[in-house]
């Protein structure tokens, strides 16, 4: 099997190492991450304590330089004028893998444009971590990384993903995870599974899966802890035919027989996998449009 040359290959030319790291436990880091970060000139950290506390373990020497998200737009034209004298780098973040709700994004697109080799060293990295010890379909998934920290654009977010049919992935941050969980029964529904996933490969990690409504009460009375780093891990909605004349046909019959709005919504929305927000919303202007006939 060929392998993408290391360093030794490169003769004079610079090149970017994109370097994953662990996301917890020291240990798990690569045999060739550790040879990678041996052996460049520089290594870009997000925060060169942290990364001086891997290096440590793993004896690497390199000397570090702070890259993240406040002089990321700034650093990047020098890291790429001494990539263009044959300089190499590593990027490294915090935990995980660089560009991955990290920095970096800036410095790659550079490189790509000025045809400096770009290579991955790959590992650990929350997401993947989270899916694989879900229990959740993982044959395709969609990562939304953070969602917004205020209430009404969150819900806007989650109205978006009502009827999405991939599992998808939430990075959390721990004092929000309550505050989310209940936004996302109130858009997804109660009885949507999902995946609690915290503290993955520490000494306190734990996975918890249930229903929404039940990981919510779980949080609330700590038996989930509402700290440390978080995935939460939502099953996708089933997947629906609905468009909306069934859907509005669905809302008049249920609304001819009775039902309470509420009621009909919850139903419709269980049905047909779309946003009980929006059914509600739909629901209350059919209720208005029948009241003027
Ligand atoms: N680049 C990283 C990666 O590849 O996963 C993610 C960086 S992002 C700034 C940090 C977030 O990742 C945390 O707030 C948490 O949601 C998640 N995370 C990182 N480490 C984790 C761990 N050990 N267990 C659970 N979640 C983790």
């Amino acid at each position: 099997m060929a392998e993408t040359p290391d360093l030794a290959a490169h003769g004079t030319h610079g090149v970017l190492y994109v370097v994953a790291t662990p996301i917890g436990n020291l240990d798990d880091l690569s045999g060739r991450a550790r040879t990678v970060l041996r052996e460049v000139d520089t290594v870009l950290a997000e925060d060169t304590r942290r990364t001086r506390t891997l290096f440590d373990r793993h004896a690497i020497p390199t000397p570090t330089r702070a890259f993240h998200q406040h002089n990321e737009h700034e650093e990047t034209p020098r890291v790429i004028a001494r990539l263009l004298e044959g300089k190499r780098f590593a990027l490294v973040s915090d935990a995980g893998t660089p560009l991955v709700s990290d920095p970096g994004y800036v410095l790659v697109r550079e490189a790509h444009s000025h045809h400096v080799p770009v290579h991955c060293v790959p590992g650990p990295s929350a997401v993947t971590a989270a899916l694989s010890v879900s229990g959740l379909p993982t044959d395709r998934f969609a990562f939304e990384g953070f969602l917004p920290p205020r209430r009404s654009r969150r819900q806007r977010v989650l109205e978006a993903l009502a009827t999405e049919t991939r599992t998808m992935v939430f990075y959390e941050a721990p004092h929000r995870i309550e505050d989310a969980l209940a936004d996302l029964c109130a858009v997804f529904g109660d009885d949507r599974e999902a995946v609690i996933a915290r503290e993955l490969t520490k000494r306190f990690e734990s996975v918890s899966a249930g229903r929404l409504d039940h990981l919510l009460v779980q949080v609330r009375v700590d038996r989930i802890p509402a700290r440390g780093e978080i995935v939460v891990v939502v099953r996708g909605s089933a997947p629906t035919t609905a468009d909306e004349d069934t859907t509005d046909a669905m809302l008049h019959a249920m609304l001819d027989e009775g039902v309470a709005v509420r009621q009909a919504t919850a139903v419709a929305a269980r049905l047909t996998g779309r946003s009980r927000n929006v059914l509600y919303r739909r629901a209350l202007a059919l209720v208005a449009a029948r009241a003027e006939e």
